[in-house]
């Protein structure tokens, strides 16, 4: 195909899956031009300004057995963490003193009365202790109905849940065949969230085992149609503690997981103009860069890891997770970002809603 017609279905108004199929494959110079394009739309729709969140992971206690995931309860070998309340709240002021607007709060996943009562107890005590001031949202994996509302009414304002892979027979292959790894349950739980008015957000990691381009532009499509809020997607990486770990030769090799998540995230851009893209910390593990990169293909959030330094190496997701020893940047302040600080302007304190959503809810 040459350029011209290349350039034909980059600027079309809807893509189809063949579409997203052959855009998934673009090399340079064609993939630099998707970017681009991707990265007008941004500035055009979802404004000029990148929104940081403080990521704060607040326990890596785990009921689950995801078979690409370093935590996964399974991984006896694990020290498990749990901060204590005091601990999540100095932290949450902390993002507070250093320009963020939003926290996520971020841990294994639990169901007990235990755990959905004292998440629920931290979202009350956080807002009282910040006056309000920080949009947070909540990636504690899924929970029924009835605590998501009681979470919600609480002032959890968004939620995290990514289906990891829409291709119901592909999550199947990435999970045990139990009744605690249920895609339906997964897919059930989001619907849930959409309903009780969450601003909602999903995403999906790229280069899995078994994984392939059409599932990739089906995933695309799984997250226009589910109609998304935010979403965070980014590379899958491999922990040596996790039975996927033996399939690595098998997988593409970072530097293309790396590029295949930009491609991602600039068509998604294109399908979903309004919505918050999250430029995800495995981009960062794969390339230093990798977050200004997914900012210039279009993504518009970023979430460093707030979490206090000594438990950081506990939260180990996948192998060579970045800043295990970093301190926090204050936004303002720190040298960090330099890419982004020169081509964009940051929205220090500011919530960042969803334009998406707020569109939605008709302000
Ligand atoms: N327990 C919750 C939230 C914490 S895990 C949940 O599962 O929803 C957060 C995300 O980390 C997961 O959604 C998954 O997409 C990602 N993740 C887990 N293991 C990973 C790996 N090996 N490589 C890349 N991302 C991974
Ligand atoms: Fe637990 Fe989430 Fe890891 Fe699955 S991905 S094992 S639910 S922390």
């Amino acid at each position: 195909m040459n350029m011209q017609s290349i350039r034909n279905i980059i600027l079309k108004s809807h893509y189809d899956r063949e579409d997203l199929v052959h855009l998934l494959q673009l090399r340079d110079p064609e993939k630099a031009e998707l970017l681009e394009h991707a990265s007008g739309i941004r500035k055009k729709y979802a404004g000029d300004q990148i929104y940081f969140r403080g990521l704060i992971e607040f326990s890596n206690i785990c009921r689950k057995n995801c078979l690409y995931c370093g935590i996964r309860s399974a991984h006896k070998g694990l020290k498990r963490y749990n901060l204590n309340d005091e601990e999540v709240l100095e932290t949450a002021r902390y993002a507070l003193d250093c320009n963020y607007g939003s926290i996520v709060l971020q841990s294994g996943e639990l169901e007990s009365k235990h755990f959905t009562g004292r998440v629920n107890g931290l979202l009350n005590k956080i807002h009282q202790h910040t006056g309000g001031r920080l949009r947070i949202t909540l990636s504690c994996g899924e929970q029924n109905r009835e605590t998501c509302l009681r979470w919600f009414e609480s002032g959890a304002h968004r939620y995290l849940l990514r289906i990891e892979a829409s291709n119901p027979e592909l999550y199947g292959r990435l999970h045990p065949g139990d009744q605690k790894h249920l895609y339906s349950r997964r897919l059930e739980c989001l619907y849930d969230l959409k309903d009780i008015g969450y601003q909602t957000g999903t995403g999906v990691m790229i280069g899995l085992p078994f994984q392939t381009i059409a599932d990739l532009a089906d995933d695309l499509l799984f997250m226009k149609q589910y109609d998304v809020d935010m979403v965070g997607m980014g590379p899958y990486l491999e922990h040596e503690n996790t039975p996927f770990y033996h399939l690595r030769n098998l997988l593409p090799g970072h530097f293309e997981r790396f590029q295949l998540t930009l491609k991602m995230i600039a068509l998604l851009r294109i399908m979903m103009k309004d919505i918050n893209i999250a430029a995800t910390t495995a981009t960062q593990t794969i390339d230093p860069s990798g977050r200004e990169l997914a900012v210039d293909a279009g993504a518009n959030v970023i979430m460093p890891n707030i979490t206090p330094v000594k438990y950081r190496q506990y939260y180990s997701l996948y192998n060579g997770k970045p800043f295990i020893n970093e301190t926090f940047p204050d936004l303002e302040q720190s040298s960090d970002f330099p890419g982004i600080k020169l081509n964009n302007q940051i929205a220090y304190g500011e919530w960042g809603d969803s334009i998406h959503y707020l569109k939605k809810q008709g302000s």
